[in-house]
């Protein structure tokens, strides 16, 4: 049906669908298809797509996944309504520029598992132009251990954000994402990199990551904040997530 017709459209929670005004001929419904569970093994965790915001909040593996930086982001956005509707399929497959959940899920290296399309990274998928034509089914995350760090600036506790960021350093590798630029979270490839040859990073590689993070990534003005003030959080919040996660203090 959705490769049929190119006006019908996969429900997730239905709540941005809802906001957009594209006219749809057929809402396709995925939920009795079990994509609502919340599963792991030894190594992965397995989150099938319509599972909700309030879900990874509460959930105990992903509570002590990375400091929980996944159930952090899903815990500031709006209220328990709107948590208990929205789904994480909804999220990656929107690709919203403001989203809390994607710059955590990147963090973790999230692996998305579509109906056709092969198995893609979340960073290959948001790279792409376009959003598939294709069902998510599930994301997968692994469950190496490490520290993570996450925060979002906003105006009020349940505004968009004005920036976000979360940090993940698992099996000596670092992951420094910043979101909500106001463009769609991306990684600091070369602040990464150049941590990642490092065994014990000291205040001063610290800094220079953070300074690595501010030249690699773009930043802009919108209603909500000017590029300047975007910058400046950005340098001050990545610098205070690498001692978060390397144990040094802030
Ligand atoms: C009032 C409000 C405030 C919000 N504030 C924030 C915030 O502060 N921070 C934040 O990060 N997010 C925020 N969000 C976004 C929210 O977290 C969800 O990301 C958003 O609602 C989309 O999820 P959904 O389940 O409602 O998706 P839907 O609206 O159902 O779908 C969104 C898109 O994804 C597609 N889709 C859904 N599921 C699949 C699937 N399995 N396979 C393929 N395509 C699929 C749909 O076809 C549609 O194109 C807010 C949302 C609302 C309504």
């Amino acid at each position: 049906m959705l490769t049929e017709d190119p006006k019908s459209v996969i429900l997730g929670g239905g709540l941005w669908l809802r906001l957009s005004f594209s006219e749809v001929s057929t809402l396709i419904g995925l939920e009795k298809l079990g994509l609502d569970r919340i599963e792991e093994d030894d190594q992965w965790i397995k989150l099938g797509s319509q599972v909700t915001l309030r879900d990874l909040q509460t959930s105990t593996p992903l509570q002590s996944l990375a400091g929980g930086i996944l159930s952090q982001a899903s815990e500031h956005i709006m209220g328990i309504g709107v948590r208990n509707v929205a789904t994480i399929g909804g999220t990656i497959c929107g690709r919203y520029g403001f989203s809390d959940l994607l710059t955590a899920l990147l963090a973790l290296d999230a692996r998305l598992v579509f109906f056709k399309t092969e198995e893609l990274s979340l960073k290959q998928y948001l790279a792409k132009k376009k959003p598939l034509r294709d069902i998510l089914l599930s994301i997968r995350i692994r469950k190496t251990p490490g520290a993570g760090y996450f925060h979002k600036i906003s105006t009020t506790a349940l505004d968009f954000a004005i920036l976000n960021l979360a940090i993940a350093r698992r099996a000596g590798k670092y992951k420094i994402v910043v979101g909500s630029r106001p463009g769609i979270a991306k990684c600091a490839e070369n602040a990464m990199e150049y941590l990642d040859q490092i065994e014990n990073p000291s205040e001063s590689d610290i800094l220079k990551a953070t300074q690595l993070a501010l030249e690699e990534l773009t930043f802009s003005t919108n209603l909500k904040a000017t590029q300047e003030y975007r910058q400046e959080l950005a340098r001050v919040y990545v610098e205070r997530g690498l001692k978060a996660v390397i144990g040094l203090e802030y």
